[in-house]
């Protein structure tokens, strides 16, 4: 988020009450972020090739009806993962056609769903094509058919989210003893698939080893539709994964330069026999999302000083729990949200669960946080507020949009105005009983 609507954005969610004592974690998206990032995505593949790409969201990254639809609007679709997504991506208004299903464990009966429904599907693995087949054959179907790859090209720097491993989770491993053979046969025996599908990367793993990737799942539908005798693969969906910098407000990389780094490494994807499917997630929301907490106490242990917020693990789990590999940047504003200024201090921002891990920075030089004071947490619009993990019964907090009015002089909202929109309400503790089994408090003593 560019820093001076973020800036705008914690003045005025504390001027307008949004952030308050009572109210004390909110998190904002910038709505004309998101769309900036999804028109840079549009016009990066467009600057490159004329066949018809279809952008889908992946909706794990921010699984928000709001979010969905206003990305949508922007000419995007949804990749979804669970039958929970696709009712997401439905209730946003998503069409089938605009929608693709990929998950390494889907029941038949997801999968006769979205077949009625022409939903785009992956098959992750070679019995889920034995399931496809008999769905196949008992009712006609328009959903586009393909199936899940791993080219086995290697790891990235976080090993949980590396996708393309020898040893991965994810679709057929083409390296292996006889798999290659055995997906060449299986297109030959069923001429309804029609894609194929692979998704390389995610944080941590570098554009070039995304596109080598993207270059083998290529170099196998070429041979496919040659062993074929014509063009059955007719639409390669390349996945997501492109990562995010978490270190400043600068967006790199782009998307333009993962769409050149692909024109140049493997040309055949774009010269028009194939149409494209792309998955990304992270890289559409992570910058747009900023949480907001209050400092409610100050204090020193062994000499550190600490503030104590309403952020923590209930809000950026995999910050908490993996704090090397998922760093987050602490803003610190005064009471009123001014960016505080001033000599940095070394200190621990903490979030406010009950076990002793749960810090959002440990050790970080910035201005000194007094009590009531407002910190804000950048880059957490994609796996992470909208990803609540219920420590110690933690609500989930609000979310709100967020746009910043021209002001009109051309200097580019130096005095904006800013209007919040509910994207979801926070929690309520009524709702955190029923979702604890308060309707059946008797269930183990009766
Ligand atoms: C998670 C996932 C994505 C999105 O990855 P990002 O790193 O968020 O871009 C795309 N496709 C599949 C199959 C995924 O599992």
């Amino acid at each position: 988020m560019a820093s001076s609507r973020r800036d705008l954005a914690v003045r005025a969610s504390v001027d307008q009450g949004l952030l308050s004592p009572a109210e004390p974690v909110v998190a904002l998206l910038d709505t004309a972020g998101i769309r900036a990032s999804a028109a840079a995505l549009t016009s990066a593949f467009a600057a490159v090739t004329d066949v018809p790409v279809l952008h889908a969201f992946a909706v794990k990254a921010a699984p928000l009806v709001p979010v969905l639809r206003l990305l949508h609007e922007a000419g995007l679709g949804a990749e979804v993962a669970s039958p929970g997504e696709l009712a997401l991506a439905r209730a946003a208004g998503v069409p089938p056609t605009d929608t693709v299903l990929d998950s390494p464990a889907k029941t038949p009966a997801e999968l006769r769903q979205a077949l009625a429904l022409g939903i785009a599907v992956n098959a992750d693995n070679l019995q889920e094509l034995d399931r496809l087949d008999a769905l196949v054959a008992s009712a006609p179907t328009a959903s586009p058919l393909g199936i899940r790859v791993n080219p086995q090209v290697g790891a990235g720097s976080i090993g949980a989210l590396s996708t393309a491993t020898a040893t991965s989770k994810f679709g057929v491993a083409l390296r292996d003893e006889g798999a290659r053979k055995a997906v060449v046969q299986a297109y030959l025996e069923r001429p309804w698939l029609t894609r194929l599908h692979t998704h390389t990367g995610s944080q941590g793993v570098p554009l070039a080893l995304m596109a080598e990737g993207v270059g083998e799942a290529y170099a196998l539908a070429e041979e496919i539709n040659r062993t074929v005798g014509r063009q059955q693969i007719d639409t390669l969906d390349i996945g997501g994964g492109l990562p995010v910098n978490f270190h400043s407000d600068e967006e790199t990389p782009t998307y333009a330069e993962y769409a050149r780094l692909l024109a140049d490494t493997v040309p055949g994807l774009f010269d028009g026999r194939y149409g494209l499917v792309t998955e990304f997630g992270r890289s559409l929301l992570a910058k747009h999302g900023t949480v907001l907490t209050r400092v409610e106490y100050t204090k020193t242990s062994g000499g550190r000083p600490i503030a104590v917020t309403h952020a923590g693990v209930q809000l950026a789990t995999r910050t908490v729990y993996a704090p090397d590999a998922w760093p987050l940047r602490v803003l610190a504003y005064d009471s009123e949200g001014r960016r505080r200024t001033g000599e940095d201090t070394v200190q621990d921002v903490a979030g406010p669960a009950c076990f002793a891990g749960d810090l959002l920075a440990t050790g970080r030089a910035l201005p000194l946080l007094r009590q009531g004071d407002v910190v804000a947490v950048p880059d957490t619009g994609a796996y992470c507020f909208a990803h609540h993990y219920a420590y110690n019964s933690l609500p989930r907090p609000g979310i709100h949009g967020f746009t910043v009015a021209e002001d009109g002089d051309g200097g580019g909202g130096g005095d904006g105005v800013v209007t919040f929109t509910t994207v979801r309400k926070p929690q309520t503790l009524a709702e955190i009983v029923a979702e604890s089994g308060g309707a059946h408090a008797d269930a183990l003593v009766g």
